[in-house]
């Protein structure tokens, strides 16, 4: 694959003294000093100036059921071109995609007086060259309706996304993020009109969880969800259920009871934990557990709760929630049935919320 070393001015963030300049691309907020990353160790400051390393820099990208996101009342049963960089602002001990999103941290703490272009050096040795243009050539080719920006904390690098969908929307295809939840007012305001939907990831309901196992704030995530919610963007929320750590019913109600309060209508994802990164030491998530978060959101007044990552369970199908009907029957990723009529419940007519185009 073709490399190229060029880098690309940041837009989302400020110039300060001292050739100092603030990132406003997440909740953070960092203030960098020149010849500096930011937390996130993909933003650095050369001169004053903030530069995304990661732009036009791919670390993964594949085809993948939109299930895979997930998302279940999004453009069910198609297919979507998923793509992630380097980097993240957060520091999940659980993170299954670690590989991509904590490396060039490790990289930039191997030797902090030259962590700008350490951290360089490893993007490229680690991506491949993707330029909006092509992203959006690959889509034509495999007649893909969506981008998910995806993999690693896609809201640390929008302008990247931001200039993919300009070219993808001059096709028609939506775009959609796959998120942490860190994203900030100016983020939003540069994306709009570019994000159709939004997977958040709600990890726990407990500070202190994210604290010390995230290394980041449930204060900022849930403003958040609030501040996504009702703008025109699709969202579902999804909670990986890791035993003894974000399994107990309190907190199972306090995340479902939360959701509810912004939109009973917003589909919660509990998805089953395997052990990866920092955290081996707890069990797969058994799937009675997944059943018990199920039956607590339908206590707390959600109206469509999924369990996920482990096939053939019954609450993978989409059930109305007036007549209580199958809709959408699936089995892991793939969609088996789909008897939706024009977003509709066969039987009582019942209006299911999601974009179903
Ligand atoms: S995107 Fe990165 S540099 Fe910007 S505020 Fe967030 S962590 Fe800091």
């Amino acid at each position: 694959m073709q490399k190229t070393v060029s880098l690309h001015e940041a837009k989302l963030y400020e110039k300060l003294e001292e050739k100092k300049v603030k990132c406003t691309a997440c909740k953070w907020y960092c203030t960098i000093p020149e010849g500096k990353t930011g937390l996130c160790s993909i933003r650095g400051n050369k001169d004053g100036k903030l530069y995304l390393l990661v732009y036009g820099k791919a670390a993964a990208v594949h085809i993948d059921p939109i299930e895979k996101k997930p998302l279940f009342h999004f453009m069910p049963g198609t297919d979507i071109l998923s793509i992630g960089t380097y980097g993240c602002n957060f520091g999940c001990e659980f993170c299954q995609n670690w590989e991509i999103s904590q490396t060039t941290k490790h990289e930039k703490m191997k030797d902090m007086s030259n962590q700008f272009s350490n951290v360089i050096s490893m993007i490229n040795n680690g991506s491949h060259d993707l330029p909006p243009k092509e992203v959006v050539e690959l889509c034509e080719r495999h007649r893909i309706k969506s981008i998910a920006f995806t993999y690693n904390e896609p809201s640390i690098w929008s302008e990247y996304a931001h200039d993919i969908m300009k070219e993808a929307k001059k096709k028609g295809i939506k775009g959609i993020y796959v998120s942490s939840g860190y994203e900030t007012k100016e983020v939003m305001d540069y994306m709009r009109g570019f994000i159709d939907a939004i997977n958040i990831d709600l990890k726990a309901f407990s500070e202190e969880t994210y604290r010390k196992v995230c290394k980041t704030r449930l204060s900022c995530v849930l403003d958040t969800i609030k501040e996504v919610s009702g703008k025109g963007i699709w969202i579902e929320i999804t909670t990986l259920i890791i035993p003894t750590l974000n399994d107990s019913d309190e907190e199972l109600e306090g995340i479902a009871k939360f959701i509810a309060s912004v939109d009973k209508s917003i589909p919660w994802h509990v998805t089953s934990f395997h052990p990866d990164y920092k955290m081996r030491d707890k069990p797969n998530t058994p799937p009675k557990t997944l059943m018990r978060a199920h039956d607590i959101g339908k206590k707390m007044g959600l109206k469509y709760v999924y369990t996920g990552n482990i096939p053939g369970l019954k609450y993978e199908n989409t059930y109305c929630p007036a007549c209580k009907e199958t809709i959408i029957m699936r089995h892991g990723m793939s969609v088996t049935e789909n008897r939706l009529k024009e977003g509709k419940c066969p039987l009582c007519k019942e209006r299911i919320e999601g974009e179903w185009g």
